[in-house]
């Protein structure tokens, strides 16, 4: 859109930009391209836009194949948009994006999100959309330029801080160019800067305990200037040790850590498994015939390594919303590492029956002692790594206490969302969960309503 077209649909659609909501709209055209371009968009994308305003960035994504989810918080530049862009791959809503459910966007298959953020609330915002887990792919954000230092900042530097440390836990972010204000009307009284996050590859970066990490980082920066001797002081850990492991000086401050040093100071404090203390040769697990009786036991290298039948029990764990709670396997996994999977679950080992081995998956995983109801029993076959699984399910009204060593990552969300999801992205599961969810489906066994 023109410059001198700007101010005239203003007028006639009764909208004096607010300051409130960064009412900044964007006249230069061969920038929006660029900005477009940076997103490598295709007709394979689904695309949200947040802040859509007078549609100078929509238009563009549109002309790239892309479906169109556009985010609009002024109910004025809503309807002028709808009139203006009318297109069967533009969903145009008149929300508040910060109310926006992103966990809806699973059932996408591949989600791109894109914003000229209003400037007011680009924190917020962007904390909630660049949270983890998260089913979007790329993040490509306008920001003022002092957020877009802060966010891409390197350790040691004046913007290091802890959100720098919070985004780049899981991200990677790449300043793209600085944008003046002059390329807005009305023209804001700071410059601009796009951003491009991606998330990064789970395995780039040790694990650690994702809430440990953010709560050292905040209590560390919130006392910048002292050493973190001093300000962790209180964490057991041998600091000279730490110190010379990790490749830091003793006397150092928060700003002075990477990344890298800070998921290790984690890991200090509390460790995690790498899965070899798991002693997975040790295992034995009962080797059933295709009656499930029990024919004898194996270690489980063998019993995996020859496909032979045994047993698992999987649970479902639904809270008072009527959500289920999913979790991505811990990484060091030797079956399905990072894939989602029922809320816990695991091996029938030897001497011990189904509800035993239910009893105690729930409590390693979860920390919960909860009564179960048994829904159905699958028979083994390819589809359940030949496994008989026993499906159990409960409902919690308290907080589950994932196990970090045992789980990458949990959340809650409702049967419709795993649905849907299911049917986008297959791959994201494993195919014992996708078993499990389809035949408790069929059994009704699932609130058809959630
Ligand atoms: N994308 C347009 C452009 O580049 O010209 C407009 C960008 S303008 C900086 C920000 C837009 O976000 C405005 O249209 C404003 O009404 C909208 N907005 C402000 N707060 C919002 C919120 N919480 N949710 C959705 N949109 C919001």
């Amino acid at each position: 859109m023109k410059l001198s077209e700007i101010p005239v649909i203003l007028q006639e659609i009764g909208v004096s930009p607010v300051k409130k909501l960064g009412q900044n709209f964007l006249h230069d055209q061969n920038l929006a391209r660029w900005i477009v371009d940076q997103a490598n968009l295709t007709a394979e994308d689904y695309v949200v836009e947040i802040g859509p305003g007078l549609g100078a960035l929509t238009e563009l994504i549109l002309d790239k194949g892309a479906r169109v989810l556009a985010l609009e918080k002024d109910t004025r530049l809503a309807n002028f948009l709808r009139a203006r862009l009318s297109h069967r791959r533009l969903e145009l809503r008149n929300v508040d994006a910060l109310d926006f459910d992103v966990r809806d966007l699973y059932c996408e298959g591949r989600v791109k999100l894109i914003g000229n953020l209003p400037y007011n609330i680009s924190s917020p915002l962007l904390t909630k959309f660049v949270d983890y887990p998260s089913p979007i792919s790329l993040w490509l954000f306008t920001l003022q330029k002092e957020v877009a230092a802060r966010i891409s900042a390197a350790p040691s530097t004046h913007d290091y801080g802890a959100l720098t440390l919070r985004v780049q836990l899981h991200h990677r972010v790449e300043l793209l160019r600085t944008i003046s204000p002059t390329v807005f009307i009305p023209q804001p009284e700071v410059a601009s800067a796009l951003v491009s996050i991606s998330p990064r590859n789970p395995l780039e970066l040790p694990a650690c305990d994702d809430q440990l990490l953010i709560s050292l980082v905040r209590s560390s920066f919130s006392q910048r200037r002292k050493q973190l001797a001093k300000t962790l002081g209180t964490h057991a850990i041998d600091w000279e040790r730490a110190a010379a492991r990790l490749g830091f000086d003793t006397k150092a401050r928060a700003e002075e850590l990477s990344l890298e040093q800070w998921i290790g100071l984690a890991n200090e404090i509390a460790p995690m498994s790498t899965g070899a203390a798991q002693s997975f040769g040790q295992e034995r697990f009962p080797v059933v015939d295709e009656l499930d009786r029990i024919l004898r036991y194996a270690y489980r290298v063998q019993v995996h390594g020859d496909n032979l039948r045994h047993r698992a029990v999987h649970m479902l764990i639904f809270n008072q919303a009527g959500e289920v709670y999913l979790q991505k396997r811990a990484r060091w996994k030797d079956r399905h590492p990072l894939r989602w999977d029922s809320s816990a679950g695991g091996h029938v080992c030897a001497a011990e029956g189904y509800d035993e081995a239910a009893r105690r998956e729930l409590q390693e995983e979860l920390g919960i002692e909860v009564p179960l109801e048994k829904v159905l029993k699958l028979p083994a076959s390819l589809k359940t790594d030949q496994e008989f699984i026993w499906l159990n399910r409960a409902n919690v009204q308290n907080q589950l206490k994932p196990n970090r060593n045992e789980i990458e990552v949990g959340g809650f969300f409702t049967p419709k969302i795993v649905d849907g999801w299911m049917a986008a992205r297959p791959e994201d599961f494993t195919p014992a969960c996708m078993e499990c969810w389809r035949a408790a489906r069929e059994k009704s066994a699932i609130n058809p309503a959630a």
